[in-house]
């Protein structure tokens, strides 16, 4: 993430940038104006317009405001063939641009104070310590956690783990109480190794102590949970991913889409700023893939591009049912209340004029952003799992297979099924058998990539779509998931089991059709039920 200071650093070089080469443009200016008085060519006349148009937005985004405002007076004047016809006019104009151009000061105000939108913790890792006295137990809990994606080290001593801390700490402690130190010992080592401390280690006690007097100590030694034993591995793992998600709020994602390359990494600058993450594209007929691909949870939008304006883009963009709801900012420097209302109208959900204060740009896309997120998680998220729906999931695989055959590459679909899950609700309850559920879940979230999605299919289906992934790599990974789901403990109360899944697999190409597709996927898990469970088979293996 950009400090205060680069981002201050970076600012100051693009507006350098941008004066740098305001020769140049003006040099554009010029030859757009004697091509245009040699024609009287629509085609002539709409570079020339462009030209201007452009000078004005970014004018005002770099803080030469005089210059703006001139080349807007020129602008208005070329946005008609009649007006623009006034040759003398518009040569007059034109030089007070010029003129305008020689006055910019390279020390011009420009506000670059920003406030801060969302504040990004760092990551704080994914190390957790582990103080229980039993070995076994200790050894155990280590090796769920490290199941889950976590790193886990475990001491069965007091003085094991304080030492381990001096040397290096840890994202989380989970303790147990009772020690052969003495009933508290737990709470007092946590207690003392965080005396001192400007920021205490969060941590979790665990205990078969149910008493207040316990539950009090240990929230006064800054306890973030208390767990009763036995321990049930899933809520303790739910409140471990809870405690870190807390930590690493995702920023939002903003796609800024602008044809001057300077203007885009500007806007970008002041997001990231505002610790949002961006991702910038000026030739607008890529907007559609980088959507696809990078999910964005706004679009920030320039009006005038070329081959195709902003507006237009917007509709395209709306024209998809996936992307109905996703906000598309319109940043430019039209003023014209009738061009920005008909942008409305086509699909956008704010018009912005530039020149914008970055406080104000911050304001509207997180206000946005922040909304998009709450409704689209609602709507396309499983309630139990967080996972994508059966819809989305569709959607996303349609998407994908219509993007791998415009430019090549292959998509994996993979479906996933848990063996004999009635007999898991039959003899552990339902409730069981949601945690179940829940596991697999957060298995697949963290062992997968950014670009792979993944949805509960039904009821205990789940299905994946792997991008760029090819029969041999998916299989390797699935299967990795296979193993261990297979391994992971499960609790009721006393009890404890385990339970195994089924998955197929097919890829395309060679099978070219999204039905196609989930079918033969099907049929291949249908293959894996037949033939014993707790295996993966793929179109490959199966011949
Ligand atoms: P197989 O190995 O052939 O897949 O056997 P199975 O028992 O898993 O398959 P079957 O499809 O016959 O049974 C699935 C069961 O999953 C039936 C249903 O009650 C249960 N189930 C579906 N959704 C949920 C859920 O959200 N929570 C719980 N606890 N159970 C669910
Ligand atoms: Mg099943
Ligand atoms: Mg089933």
């Amino acid at each position: 993430m950009v400090d205060k200071e680069s981002l201050q650093a970076q600012l100051k070089v693009l507006r350098q940038n941008f004066i740098d080469h305001l020769p140049t443009r003006l040099e554009g200016l010029e030859s757009g104006l004697a091509k245009w008085r040699q024609s009287l060519g629509e085609q002539e006349l709409s570079e020339f317009h462009r030209a201007v148009h452009s000078l004005t937005g970014a004018g005002a985004t770099f803080g030469c405001d005089e210059l703006s405002d001139v080349a807007r007076e020129l602008e208005q004047q070329l946005v008609s063939p009649e007006s623009a016809k006034q040759l003398d006019v518009v040569e007059d104009l034109l030089a007070k641009v010029r003129h305008a151009i020689q006055n910019v000061e390279p020390g011009d105000a420009m506000e670059t104070e920003v406030p801060y939108a969302r504040i990004q913790v760092p990551v704080k890792g994914r190390l957790v310590y582990i103080l229980e006295d039993e070995e076994e137990a200790s050894r155990n809990l280590a090796l769920q956690l490290d199941h889950f994606g976590y790193e886990a080290e475990w001491f069965t001593t007091a003085e094991a783990l304080s030492n381990a801390v001096q040397e290096k700490k840890p994202s989380l402690i989970v303790a147990d109480i009772m020690l052969p130190e003495g009933g508290q010992a737990g709470i007092n080592m946590v207690k003392s190794i965080n005396a001192g401390r400007g920021e205490p280690i969060p941590s979790i006690f665990a205990s078969s102590r149910t008493d207040l007097e316990a539950r009090l100590e240990a929230v006064r030694a800054g306890g973030c949970a208390y767990f009763e034993k036995p321990l049930s591995i899933e809520s303790l793992i739910d409140m471990i991913d809870e405690l870190t998600a807390m930590e690493m709020p995702q920023p939002f994602r903003c796609l800024i889409v602008d044809d001057s390359e300077s203007q885009a990494s500007y806007y970008a600058n002041v997001l990231m700023q505002a610790g949002m993450e961006t991702r910038t594209v000026s030739d607008p007929m890529q907007v559609l893939d980088v959507i696809n691909e990078y999910a964005p949870e706004l679009v920030l939008m320039d009006v005038y591009m070329p081959y195709c304006s902003g507006i237009e883009l917007a509709s395209v963009i709306r024209q998809q049912p996936a992307y109905l709801g996703l906000p598309i900012v319109f940043l430019s420097s039209e003023t014209n209340r009738n061009v920005q209302l008909e942008a409305m109208r086509l699909g956008g959900d704010d018009f912005l004029t530039k020149p914008i204060k970055p406080s104000e740009l911050i304001a509207s896309v997180s206000i946005r952003a922040e909304r998009y997120r709450l409704i689209s998680s609602s709507m396309s998220q499983d309630s139990l799992t967080g996972l994508l729906n059966h819809r989305r999931l569709m959607e996303g695989l349609h998407n994908e297979m219509a993007r791998a055959k415009r430019h090549g590459g292959n998509v994996t679909f993979v479906m996933l099924d848990i063996d004999h899950f009635k007999q898991v609700n039959d003899n552990y309850g339902h409730g069981a058998g949601d945690r179940v559920i829940k596991s697999l879940a957060r298995l697949l979230k963290q062992r997968l990539r950014n670009t792979d999605a993944v949805g509960r299919y039904g009821g205990e289906e789940f299905a994946m779509i792997l991008p760029q992934t090819s029969l041999e790599e998916a299989i390797s990974v699935v299967d990795e998931v296979r193993a261990h789901f297979a391994a992971l403990e499960h609790y009721a109360g006393e009890q404890c089991f385990t339970v195994t899944l089924s998955g197929g697999i097919a890829t395309y190409p060679p099978i070219d059709h999204p039905g196609a597709l989930r079918e033969a996927a099907d049929q291949m898990l249908y293959r894996a039920k037949g033939e014993g469970r707790n295996r993966i088979i793929s179109t490959n293996s199966a011949g």
